[in-house]
């Protein structure tokens, strides 16, 4: 580095765009677009491309359209079109006047492609598809030249006509560009770039009943919004010499394209194919299930929009493609949530504490921190009563080694309550434990009380005859984990069959206040966040994360403490444990 900036290091588009800026390249501007297609929501890995576009032209002063590329009518609808914008936004940019559609330069397009036919650079094929296949050649045979090659442009443009005015079948005729049958790269044959297609487009209606290939009307919108640099995925890189072919021919802006790898992630799809799949066919409520890697359903989720962004930023921007595991953006959201979820206490699988010396009708009202990230945040008062619900988890009858909850004949700390000592529980019929009994020490009431005992274990309570009832909906991956998985390349045999479980748990009365898309912590086990289908009556809780990630709770239970990497990672935790408790 040349200025020895101690600043992050560049990824490689933007070495491209700074030395273009030096070189006064396109008059010094920048100018991107992210350029999806309204065929379905758009997910995590749109977002990363979002991000990018938008985030480039932020910094470098220029600006980033919005467009979408809405060539292929049977396919797009508007719902994906407002959904999109939603999700843009949501994510935080802004395209001020600059939202356009592809379908919008249709007659545009039209018009560059009866000049390539004047120009002898395209004709009209009657190949069928089949035929069209086998003339193609393959990756190690060229291809063999159509025999509609060489038709004079007249009669070219007489027979495009034709198909624009509704003559000819689907199917039948297709306009394509005249490059090489023999070129090694397929993308050349004599792509086509206009097809026979008699549907509805969700904006043009029945204008058309032809409709521009993909490749030709990408990189001719791109010139015509005057892009400088037109950025996509690794897999239009062998695309890249027919963008500029169409372009060079036409004389027209030239925008460079630049390819960047897309983000996959372990344990989710990230295909609007399979995601769309899911949906039609049951196996989620809907684009936004909080299962679903849609930007929608992560934020009906409860993740935030900042902690998408940061996992970007974290992730950066390479040429190589590979895998990303969901805990790294977990761990990024935890780290956010961290910091801005208000706590509060809720219990996920009850059973009774009974404080046999509490006074039957006595309630306090015990103050609880908000937010010990945020002092700002302030505290609330809790009702505390004689008659509490904790988690079963939270007791053991034979407590393993190291036991610092509850078991009769030990003491807990109840968080913001006292000091109790556990005397006996009352079991059922089939042996289960329906009332754990204890007293209290009067003396050791939170902040105020008198006592200097201390004890290892707090716990978390809610008082029976104040707590809410909640749904919550705890969500695990969508995938199995890939060793679960017999066959990996079925995506529909590898969903993981507990990717939701229902619970009814109870909460503070003042979660009935909760705010819709505010992040909680329920302390000790998650963050969560309110669902849009809660109401007054009846709230419902989606599980956002769970504090900690499982396979570090997995080795814990599995006791298998090994040295080296993994004590260290357990030693991180430990660390992000204290921070949040
Ligand atoms: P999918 O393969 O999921 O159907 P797509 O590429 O067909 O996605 P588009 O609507 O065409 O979806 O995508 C809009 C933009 O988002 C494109 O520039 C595309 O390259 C980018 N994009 C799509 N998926 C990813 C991903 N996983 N990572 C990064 N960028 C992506
Ligand atoms: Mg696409």
């Amino acid at each position: 580095m040349a200025d020895g900036d101690a600043g992050p290091s560049k990824n490689f588009i933007q070495t491209i765009i700074e030395d273009d800026l030096k070189n006064n390249k396109n008059d010094g501007r920048v100018h991107t677009r992210f350029p999806p297609e309204p065929n379905g929501y758009l997910h995590i890995g749109h977002a990363k491309s979002i991000c990018l576009n938008f985030g480039l032209a932020q910094e470098y002063k220029g600006q980033c359209n919005l467009r979408f590329d809405d060539t292929n009518p049977s396919k797009e609808d508007t719902e994906y079109v407002d959904s999109i914008q939603d999700d843009v936004r949501w994510l935080g940019f802004d395209w001020d006047d600059r939202k356009f559609y592809a379908s919008d330069y249709f007659d545009k397009l039209h018009d560059y492609a009866v000049e390539l036919i004047k120009g002898g650079h395209a004709y009209v094929c009657e190949l069928n598809a089949e035929d069209m296949r086998e003339f193609r050649g393959t990756l190690t045979e060229p291809g063999k030249n159509s025999p509609h090659r060489d038709r004079a442009p007249e009669e070219n443009l007489d027979l495009f006509a034709r198909m624009k005015a509704g003559e000819i079948d689907e199917g039948k005729y297709t306009l394509r560009a005249k490059i090489d049958m023999a070129s090694p790269n397929m993308n050349l044959r004599d792509p086509v770039i206009y097809r026979v297609q008699k549907s509805h487009h969700h904006r043009t209606g029945d204008t058309w009943c032809i409709y521009p290939m993909y490749d030709f009307a990408h990189g001719l919108s791109d010139s015509l919004e005057g892009i400088t640099h037109s950025i996509c995925t690794l897999e239009f890189e062998n695309h890249r010499p027919l963008y500029d072919w169409i372009l060079e021919k036409l004389g027209v802006h030239h925008p460079q394209q630049i390819e960047f790898a897309r983000l996959n992630l372990t344990r989710t799809v990230m295909s609007k194919r399979k995601l769309r799949e899911l949906v039609e066919q049951g196996h989620v409520r809907g684009w936004d299930d909080p299962r679903m890697p849609t930007i929608s359903g992560m934020r009906r989720r409860g993740y935030t929009a900042s902690a998408i962004r940061e996992f970007c930023k974290t992730i950066g921007i390479t040429k190589f493609n590979g895998t990303i595991e969901m805990s790294l953006l977990e761990s990024v959201l935890r780290k956010e949530l961290n910091t801005v979820a208000l706590r509060t206490m809720a219990v996920l699988n009850p059973v009774k504490l009974i404080i046999d010396n509490y006074p039957d009708d006595q309630v306090e009202m015990m103050s609880a921190v908000n937010n010990p990230q945020d002092p700002e945040a302030g505290k609330r008062e809790v009702p505390f009563s004689k008659e509490l619900w904790i988690e079963r988890d939270d007791f053991a009858e034979v407590p393993p080694k190291k036991w610092r909850r509850m078991t009769v004949g030990k003491s807990v700390r109840l968080r913001y309550g006292y000091i109790i000592d556990c005397t006996h529980i009352v079991k059922d019929d089939a042996g289960v434990i329906t009332e754990i009994h204890c007293s209290y020490d009067a003396e050791t009431r939170s902040g105020t009380g008198t006592s200097e005992r201390k004890v290892k274990g707090a716990i978390h309570w809610v008082s029976a005859a104040h707590a809410k009832g909640a749904e919550v909906r705890l969500y695990d991956y969508l995938l199995k984990d890939p060793e679960e998985c017999e066959d990996k390349d079925d995506f529909l045999a590898c969903l993981n069959p507990n990717s939701l479980k229902v619970q009814t748990a109870y909460v503070e009365p003042g979660m009935k206040d909760a705010a819709a898309g505010s992040p909680y912590q329920f302390e000790r086990t998650a963050y969560f966040t309110l669902d849009k289908e809660s109401q007054s009556d009846k709230l419902v809780f989606n599980r956002i994360v769970t504090l900690r990630d499982s396979f570090s709770k997995k080795q814990k239970k599995g006791g298998q403490q090994k040295k080296g990497g993994q004590q260290k990672k357990g030693g991180q935790q430990k660390k992000q444990k204290k921070q949040q408790d």
